[in-house]
């Protein structure tokens, strides 16, 4: 079977340009070559073809070979007189995050779907890829042989390795079952390693012996410490890209944030990279692939990921609530619950699932999916008398339809639910998930099952609490970042993206809410600047409180109930 070897190198890195050359077989009169218009964990376009520059095609002869564009992806060549094409192309490698391709003095990080291109007749044969780099770098990935080469045995598995060849990276491993996982650091100074290995091998124990088997007999943890701020990670079968920063917080305050999104991407093994959405099996590279399944594949992880941390006791029941209380709060703080389901905004991450959008349009799959996740496992667990749960469902869609290499809908997730529960989720379709019925009251009573609640305070933020009104600081500007509907800064027509420039005629300056609490119930006036104008509005006094605080806490006192609902659920977590 033939192979498509690619070459890359890069000589100058500060021009951020990596080179590629391969050469692909030609047996009919014109072959169709693609990049990637989209990446896998990331549901949206990304036209990675912007980022490529200079492509030439050479006949068998490398001599000039004709080629025309035909979309925005794809090219397409005349190979009536020649019997294979050797392409080069640069692509321009400076952007760096858990999925893309970066370049720089000191590392290549490549994300293969990013920027290798591909046909569709040679999509079923064996990638090669030879990267010329210094001697004493060091090489990962997934797909790494002995011999420092690069290979998959198509482009499938191929877009989903990326791979990294860095001067600064160190690594440990660790065992579970059968398969080796190794975690690789970038860009840190000499760690110590003991508690990291612990926490890692505690919750990728505890998923693995949930689901009863691992996918892969090597699984790769890469993590790229940024000297700035970053929180985002990227799954693969086989490995996932983690990047967190500024470097010194990532084993420090930002700890409990990398176990969270180690947690969440490894279960991302089981569910998306193995239970997948029909939809997105195989993945089209070349359109969106449209799922309303967003609460399964983000949602269901984004609970699991944590509250395996629990389970493990890798975080205290303390820990879990506080990142709990977070979706919950983010929850409550998007009027958008109203206007669109979790369903259509899964559908619509291809329009603007990653971006704040129009206020109050739509919802996240994560926090909603996660918040419907825990609803649906204490729904489980309720019918069960806690015999079984959410993990249960999880498990028969691995084995009966992952396994199997089928795809599945929302009809084939009701079924497991109803299936293993044996009580009906018609209405938790129907409200929930395809509709926009407020879910705070099964969310109270599912919390209320396992003896946790819901406690509110009113914001310490005067604008918040009073006014109802978010703002952010930008270059010392304070700039209105959400209205809650109804109140007075609703009401007396405040807009987002205003900039609060006084209040009662007195300048602020970085210190909004010290003279708001000054004024107190007196707020006669607020000037904002808006669209090139500065504009005075009067706000209404509305009696009660907007934006609140929400955070679950344990009840006083447990009913037997209770603790036994909480004790199967925690696992050894509540026990701390
Ligand atoms: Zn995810």
């Amino acid at each position: 079977m033939e192979t498509i070897v690619y070459r890359i190198n890069c000589p100058s890195s500060h021009q951020k340009l990596l080179h590629f050359e391969a050469s692909f077989p030609a047996d009919k009169e014109h072959i169709r070559l693609h990049i990637s218009a989209w990446r896998p964990g990331r549901y949206e376009l990304a036209n990675f073809a912007k980022n490529i520059k200079n492509f030439v095609v050479f006949d068998d002869q490398m001599k000039s070979c004709a080629f025309r564009k035909i979309n925005k992806d794809t090219w397409e060549v005349d190979t009536t007189k020649t019997t294979k094409i050797t392409i080069r192309y640069s692509y321009h490698s400076a952007e760096l995050n858990a999925g893309s391709t970066f370049i720089d003095d000191t590392q290549i990080y490549i994300n293969p779907v990013n920027c290798i291109i591909y046909s569709e007749e040679a999509k079923d044969i064996p990638f090669e890829l030879n990267i010329e780099a210094p001697k004493n770098w060091i090489k990962m990935s997934s797909i790494l042989e002995g011999d420092g080469v690069f290979r998959a045995a198509n482009f499938d598995e191929l877009a989903d390795s990326p791979l990294l060849i860095s001067k600064n990276l160190q690594s440990a491993n660790y065992q579970v079952q059968d398969t080796i996982f190794t975690i690789w650091v970038n860009n840190h100074k000499p760690i110590d390693w003991t508690k990291i290995i612990e926490d890692f091998s505690k919750f990728t124990k505890a998923q693995i012996e949930t689901f009863g088997e691992f996918p892969s007999k090597t699984f790769e943890f890469l993590i790229h410490c940024l000297p700035y701020t970053a929180y985002h990670g990227v799954e693969h079968l086989k490995s996932t890209v983690i990047t967190l920063g500024p470097t010194p917080n990532v084993f420090g305050e930002q700890y409990n944030d990398l176990l969270g999104i180690a947690s969440h991407e490894l279960y991302h093994v089981y569910n998306v990279k193995s239970i997948r959405p029909a939809e997105m099996l195989p993945y089209d590279f070349k359109h969106e692939n449209y799922s309303s399944l967003g609460y399964v594949y983000e949602g269901i992880t984004t609970y699991m990921g944590d509250l395996f941390l629990l389970k493990s006791g890798v975080f205290t029941l303390k820990d879990y609530l506080r990142e709990f209380s977070e979706q919950l709060q983010k929850h409550f703080d998007n009027p958008g619950r109203f206007s669109y389901s979790i369903a259509e905004s899964s559908f619509d991450t291809w329009l603007d699932g990653y971006v704040p959008g129009v206020p109050g349009r739509k919802v996240s799959i994560y926090t909603e999916g996660c918040l419907l996740a825990f609803c649906a496992d204490i729904m489980i667990r309720k019918a069960s008398n806690n015999k079984v749960n959410l993990d249960e469902v999880m498990k028969r869609l691995y084995y009966d339809f992952a396994l199997k290499n089928v795809g599945i809908t929302e009809k084939d997730y009701r079924n497991e639910l109803e299936n293993i529960s044996g009580t009906s989720f018609k209405d938790f379709f129907e409200h929930y998930i395809n509709g926009t019925h407020s879910f705070e009251g099964i969310l109270v009573d599912s919390l209320d099952y396992l003896g946790l609640e819901i406690k509110q305070t009113p914001s310490k933020l005067y604008a918040e609490a009073q006014l109802g009104i978010k703002t952010i600081r930008k270059n010392g500007k304070e700039i209105v970042s959400a209205i809650f509907p109804g109140s007075p800064g609703d009401l007396g027509g405040l807009a987002i993206h205003d900039e609060i420039i006084s209040v009662n005629k007195t300048p602020i300056n970085n210190n909004l809410d010290l003279w708001l609490k000054y004024f107190e119930n007196d707020i006669k006036s607020i000037e904002v600047f808006r669209e090139g104008k500065s504009i005075e509005k009067s706000l209404p006094e509305v009696n009660r409180f907007f934006y609140q605080i929400h955070e679950i806490e344990v009840k006083k006192t447990l009913t037997q109930s209770q603790e036994k609902a909480i004790a199967a659920w925690a696992l050894e977590g509540v026990k701390e």
